[in-house]
């Protein structure tokens, strides 16, 4: 059984409610339905690494109160999980259902984390995504336990920097030779790595782990390549994460790496996506590219509503935006810093981790930021919206 058509957008996080909120903005009055597959209202998931898991009371995550939903006239339908949609019907079936019959759809199902390839049945052993991952880790790290971190990334940076907050002793293991280097290139990720060791983290570059040990279905320790056992009675696993689109397998939609879409953020007639999920193509890239950032989201939000209104016209071009937190540094990011191949500090220094640069490729800008300095970041941004100007 199918009801009336709609808007219909599938993801009830930062990008779905994000598309709803500016649809009514723009003068949207048709009917518009928010699926989504967790039980919880939309939240907020930055402050599920940091405050949520340090303060006595854990950080207030909702992204608006229920009365909200009333004003926007929205028809929430969570604890839904969408599990195809037929593009030619129109049509997307829910479990539980029933369908629903759309006008135009908004694809914002956002990534899941990435497993290891065993291990995650054993008590004790962690991922984070959701505010229910959250509240579990925040449990088990109220019990005071040894903590591995499994991941050089922002989100093991993150979890790494709470648990020591938190007092409690902390091994890192990941394969570079240091944090987030992959994305902030060896000058940045030394000087949070160096931050990490003198908060006291026990930090293990150059491992590969491989498999996690337990004993009476505990987690017990982490194992890498080599054999090398590291003891720890809570792992948190932060490896990457996977776009959230096998309900679209069949469809028709191109999944090469999340939702394919032109530069207008459309995957088909009728069809865009936003947010984590979303693979578009950035005009001033010439590439595809996908963004897991907050910010992103809600941007990428407003160009969808955009052209649900009004058709597909507006492209969608931005600056990338991120931060992170970490004890009381604030990192922050404009641009594409991945793509760098050298970053020059222009103000401060590393070693004093307080910091603003550029990250260039081949001598042309391609990302300014630094640690504790947001207003020397925010004039150097304007490098990266004037030329892409090389800097000295
Ligand atoms: C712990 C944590 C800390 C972070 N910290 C930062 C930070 O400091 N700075 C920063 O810039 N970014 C940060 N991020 C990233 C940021 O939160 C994401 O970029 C943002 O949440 C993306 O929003 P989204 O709506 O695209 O996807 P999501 O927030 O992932 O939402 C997707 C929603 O879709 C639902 N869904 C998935 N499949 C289906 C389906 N088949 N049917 C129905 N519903 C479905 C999911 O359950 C989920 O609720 C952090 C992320 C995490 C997890």
């Amino acid at each position: 059984m199918s009801t009336p058509s709609a808007t219909v957008v599938v993801g009830a996080s930062a990008a779905g409610l994000s598309t709803v909120e500016a649809l009514r903005r723009a003068g949207h009055v048709g009917r518009v339905v928010l699926v989504g597959e967790e039980p919880h209202l939309p939240y907020d998931r930055p402050p599920l690494s940091k405050r949520h898991l340090v303060d006595d009371v854990p950080a207030a995550v909702l992204l608006r109160e229920s009365v909200a939903y009333a004003d926007l006239d929205v028809e929430l339908r969570l604890g839904a999980r969408a599990r195809a949609v037929d593009l030619a019907e129109h049509r997307v079936d829910l479990e539980p259902g029933p369908s629903l019959t759309y006008d135009q759809l908004v694809i914002a199902t956002g990534v899941r984390p990435r497993l290891l390839r065993q291990g995650h049945e054993l008590a004790g052993v962690h991922v984070l995504r959701t505010l229910d991952d959250a509240e579990r880790i925040r449990r088990a790290l109220h019990d005071r336990p040894r903590v591995a971190v499994v991941g050089g990334g922002f989100l093991g940076a993150e979890l790494v920097s709470s648990a020591r907050t938190l007092g409690l002793a902390v091994t890192w293991l990941f394969p570079e030779s240091a944090p987030m280097t992959e994305v902030l290139g060896p000058e940045v990720g030394g000087a949070l790595g160096a931050h990490h060791v003198a908060e006291g983290v026990e930090l293990r570059n150059g491992v590969l782990v491989d498999r996690l040990d337990g004993v009476d279905g505990r987690v017990a320790a982490a194992v890498d390549r080599e054999g090398n056992s590291y003891p720890a009675d809570v792992v948190l696993v932060c490896i990457g994460s996977l776009p959230n689109t096998e309900w679209l397998a069949g469809s028709g939609l191109e999944l090469s790496n999340g939702v394919d879409c032109d530069e207008h953020c459309l995957a088909a007639d009728d069809v865009y996506a936003a947010g984590d999920v979303a693979s578009w193509l950035h005009p001033d890239r010439g590439a595809r590219v996908r963004v897991e950032h907050r910010l992103n989201a809600s941007e990428q939000a407003l160009v969808v509503a955009h052209n649900l209104v009004h058709g597909p016209e507006r492209v969608f071009a931005p600056v990338p935006y991120f931060w992170s937190d970490q004890y009381s540094l604030r990192l922050q990011a404009y641009g594409f810093p991945a793509l760098a191949d050298g970053f020059t500090v222009t103000e401060g220094g590393l070693a004093e981790r307080r910091f603003a640069g550029v990250w260039t490729a081949a001598g042309e800008v391609v990302a300014v930021g630094g640690i504790g300095s947001p207003r020397a970041v925010r004039e150097l941004r304007s490098h990266l919206i004037r030329a892409q100007a090389p800097v000295s």
